[in-house]
């Protein structure tokens, strides 16, 4: 996906806040926090979004909520609580069309958003 700009984050072409990388997952800080803690956690492998998963990505998937998990332990966050994100398609909200989930947590948050 040469024009897809996580992409080129996980591949070093352009710079990020890194906060974790294994061979399957990338996480690094959203550019335009929407709370104290915001994180994005993006599998390495280019998906455009949930409708474009199989069957055989579900075990990476399921892989990047383990990892927003340790992530947010590692943020202070696992008894204050926090919220995970995933906008799929335009009507819900998602700008860059490669799958990622958001990891917001660090101040109260409504029942609901949108
Ligand atoms: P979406 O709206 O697709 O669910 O979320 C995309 C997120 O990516 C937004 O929160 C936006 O701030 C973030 N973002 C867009 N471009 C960049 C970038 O170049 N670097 C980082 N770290 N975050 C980005
Ligand atoms: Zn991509």
């Amino acid at each position: 996906m040469n024009d897809c700009i996580f992409c080129k984050i996980i591949a070093g072409e352009i710079p990020s806040s890194q906060v974790y990388r294994d061979e399957r997952v990338t996480a690094f800080r959203d550019i335009q926090p929407a709370a104290p803690t915001h994180l994005l956690i993006v599998p390495n492998k280019h998906l455009d979004s949930v409708n474009q998963m199989t069957a055989e990505d579900a075990p990476l998937l399921g892989h990047l909520f383990f990892v927003a998990k340790q992530l947010a332990a590692q943020e202070g966050l696992a008894e204050s609580g926090y919220r995970l994100i995933v906008n799929t398609g335009a009507g819900a909200g998602q700008t860059v069309f490669h799958l990622h989930l958001h990891l917001l947590g660090g101040k109260p948050m409504s029942h609901l958003v949108g």
